[in-house]
């Protein structure tokens, strides 16, 4: 049966103030979906870049792409999930709701001992750390990286399980207390953003380069982290914080040392036959060994979505930010 709930919606792209709570049909379940009722929505920066229009959408269009809740009604053709099961997802679209029909396939069960809002708070990114580091550039333990953004959701998770690996990540952040607490999620150390001989630093704690570079800011951190690889190191450049790269020249690759570079995303994995599942597996046991915890140092209500992304964009946030219905 067709009921209404809240959920947040632009019109068309454009900053915060486009986000609107409003009314929306949901659906009976279809033959294969599920109906999730969402404890918690796990908000991230692409969710900035649907609103602004850098990642295009067709409008009307709902945000969203993380959430965590409890299986509130299931298709005929629905065969492992059943009512009441806790469940949670990445990468969907529409997730800054109430409730949320997805396909069985979409879904992942939340274990015991796991709370819906840490997995809201965490799927998303521990994903995007598991394939950075496990596929991207596969790290086996003494490396030295560079990873930027060290204390944001995804950037404190990269800080622990690089310690897990035995990884020497070295994180950058804009201010001293953003390095601290990278420091104490495991970074070996965290160097200020804005400092005008940063590059000088980097060739400091690692004289023949960076074998790899996680970039997630763009635009703005390019020449630093092409100046800061190793010869054959790698450029990995997974976000755009500061706006989107314009363009790699490939005579640069080439003077930097026969470099590569690549832009993956965390779509193309969860595309990948069996890995979403396989990858929330090693999420949820490295967080039931203590490995991995997540700080959910923000917390908004569903109407204040406005607020949370203004505070996303402003650098103001540390670790994850939930909006809860
Ligand atoms: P964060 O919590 O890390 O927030 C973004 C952080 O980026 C800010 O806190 C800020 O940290 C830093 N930043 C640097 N420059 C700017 C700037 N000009 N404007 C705003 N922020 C800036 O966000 P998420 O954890 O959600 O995502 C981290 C990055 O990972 C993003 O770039 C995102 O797009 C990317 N990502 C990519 C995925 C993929 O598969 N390719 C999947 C998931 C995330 P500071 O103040 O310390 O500089």
């Amino acid at each position: 049966m067709t009921r209404m709930i809240n959920a947040i919606q632009i019109e068309a792209p454009g900053g915060p103030d486009a986000m609107e709570l409003v009314q929306v049909a949901l659906a009976a379940p279809a033959d294969d979906q599920v109906t999730v009722r969402l404890a918690a929505c796990g908000i991230n920066l692409i969710d900035t870049y649907h609103r602004s229009g850098l990642y295009p959408l067709s409008m009307p269009a709902r945000l969203g792409c993380e959430g965590a809740g409890i299986v509130e009604a299931v298709g005929p053709e629905v065969s492992a999930l059943k009512v009441g099961d806790r469940v949670a997802f990445a990468m969907a679209s529409g997730a800054y709701a109430e409730a949320i029909n997805l396909p069985e396939s979409a879904l992942v069960r939340v274990p015991d001992g796991v709370e819906l809002d840490a997995a809201a708070a965490i799927l998303l990114k521990a994903m995007t750390v598991d394939y950075l580091f496990n596929d991207t550039f596969p790290l086996s333990g003494g490396e030295q990286v560079l990873f930027y953004a060290a204390a944001g959701g995804v950037g404190l998770i990269a800080c622990q399980w690089a310690k897990h690996l035995g990884v020497d990540l070295i994180g950058t952040a804009s201010t001293a207390a953003k390095c601290e607490l990278a420091r104490q999620h495991g970074a070996i150390d965290c160097l200020l953003s804005g400092d005008e001989d940063l590059a000088e630093q980097l060739r400091d704690i690692a004289p023949q380069g960076f074998p790899v570079v996680y970039d997630s800011v763009g635009k703005d951190s390019y020449r630093l982290s092409l100046g800061a690889l190793a010869p054959l190191g790698t450029f990995v450049s997974f976000g755009n914080a500061s706006g989107a790269i314009d363009a790699v020249v490939p005579g640069e690759l080439a003077l930097g040392g026969s470099l590569y570079f690549t832009r993956p995303t965390l779509a193309t994995h969860m595309m990948r036959p069996g890995w979403m599942q396989q990858s929330a597996a090693r999420i949820f046991e490295l967080m039931n060994k203590g490995v991995l915890s997540v700080e959910i140092n923000q917390r908004f209500a569903l109407s204040e979505a406005t607020a949370a992304h203004e505070a996303l964009e402003a650098r103001k946030t540390t670790g994850s930010s939930l909006l809860l219905p």
